[in-house]
């Protein structure tokens, strides 16, 4: 029986690409979009042409009772959820004085509750199980901070605290739990920068070019899999060097 990993957030970007990367590696697949596209129609073709299972399931992370349902439905579908990837997340940027209390609560509603109400209705079934891996999409900018990003890199520094106390909590079941922190990547969601922007970006970080999905995707395949079994409650920046 193939393992069944759960990505939230998947219907793009990094986690498109984690849900491929792990398909390709034998994984069988569930798929949280909060709206229905033709790139995730596209995505679950070709996580299927990898001999695998593609289920789909609707619903906005920060939403308790669609986590709830969302669980609910591939617990019926698979009966197991071995890997879950909490990786659904969104930016509101401004500075403080011109950011609404809206913006800083939605951001952290999406990125760090939202992370919660996944998990804690996971975990059940994996403590059961006795075995799991929980992977959070954290950022670099959660342990370096950013100008502009109060709500953002506060919700990315909770996934770190969250993933660290969850590790500890839920080591002796044997479920392991980490994150993973990018730095600049290539998506939808840093093609909003100028590409002059990009460029000083990119003169800034050591290895002198931004990542891509696939580079994030490499690492949450390995701390999904046997080769990182002794691993939990680390953060592994995917960053290019920047932040050392
Ligand atoms: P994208 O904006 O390209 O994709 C974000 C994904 O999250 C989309 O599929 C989106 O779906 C989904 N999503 C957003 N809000 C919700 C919600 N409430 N419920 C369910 N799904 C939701 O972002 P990236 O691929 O770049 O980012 C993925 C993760 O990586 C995020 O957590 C981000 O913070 C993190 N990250 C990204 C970096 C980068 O440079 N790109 C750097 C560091 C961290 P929909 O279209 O339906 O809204």
């Amino acid at each position: 029986m193939n393992k069944v990993a759960f990505i939230t957030g998947a219907t793009r970007g990094i986690g498109k690409q984690i849900a491929i990367t792990l398909s390709e590696n034998g994984y069988d697949i569930c798929l949280n979009y909060r709206k229905k596209n033709d790139e995730l129609l596209n995505t679950k073709k070709e996580i299927e042409n990898n001999g695998v299972k593609c289920f789909t399931t609707q619903g906005d992370v920060s939403n308790y009772e669609d986590c709830q349902r969302m669980v609910e439905e591939i617990i019926k579908e698979h009966g197991q959820i071995d890997v879950l990837v909490n990786n659904a997340g969104i930016t509101k940027d401004s500075l403080i004085l011109r950011m609404s209390k809206e913006d800083f609560n939605s951001v952290i509603d999406v990125n760090l509750t939202g992370t919660f109400n996944v998990t804690k209705n996971v975990i059940p079934y994996m403590m059961k199980a006795r075995s799991g891996r929980i992977i959070n999409i954290s950022s670099v900018v959660g342990i370096s901070g950013n100008a502009g990003q109060i709500n953002y890199a506060a919700s990315k520094a909770g996934v770190i605290g969250f993933t660290k106390s969850l590790a500890k909590e839920v080591a002796s079941r044997n479920i392991l739990v980490n994150a993973v922190a990018p730095g600049f990547i290539q998506t939808q969601m840093t093609d909003v920068l100028k590409d002059s922007v990009k460029e000083e970006i990119a003169k800034n970080i050591p290895l002198k070019k931004l990542g891509t999905a696939e580079d994030v995707a490499k690492v949450v395949k390995f701390l999904a899999s046997e080769d990182s079994s002794y691993i939990t409650g680390q953060v592994i920046n995917v960053d290019g060097g920047m932040l050392m």
